[in-house]
């Protein structure tokens, strides 16, 4: 029997972004480029101590979302049913910068809906 999984993250679309989330909770650190001086510092931490991050990026400046479990510390809501970006008008370039059925976009929701499948 198929797992219950979302709509939201149909890997056929529709790509409702205020229904899926998937890019927010399942791709990773979201990369804070010293450029993004409109993101809010204190919900970004250092890359220094990251796996993922060579420490030259650090050097760079190059920061990151605070995250839980993956999931951006600024989303809001339930991914796959309604979510919202808490900082939209000043989030990451790297997020405004995402397109909604790119590559990246797939493999996100491909990763979400592994992680969230009943
Ligand atoms: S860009 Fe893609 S993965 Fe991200 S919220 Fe929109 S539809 Fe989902
Ligand atoms: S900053 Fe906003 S758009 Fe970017 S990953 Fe976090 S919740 Fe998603």
């Amino acid at each position: 029997m198929e797992a219950d999984v979302s709509p939201a993250f149909s890997m056929d679309g529709p790509y409702d972004c205020q229904a899926c989330g998937a890019c927010c909770v399942a791709v990773g650190p979201v990369a804070v480029q010293p450029h993004d001086t409109q993101v809010p510092r204190r919900r970004t931490r250092s890359v220094r101590r990251m796996v993922g991050f060579a420490s030259f990026e650090a050097d760079l400046g190059v920061r990151c979302m605070k995250a839980d479990d993956g999931r951006c510390g600024a989303l809001v809501g339930q991914p796959g049913s309604r979510v919202a970006c808490g900082i939209y008008d000043r989030r990451p370039s790297v997020c405004a910068e995402f397109q909604p059925g790119s590559g990246y976009c797939l493999e996100a929701r491909a990763s979400a809906r592994a992680r969230f499948s009943a």
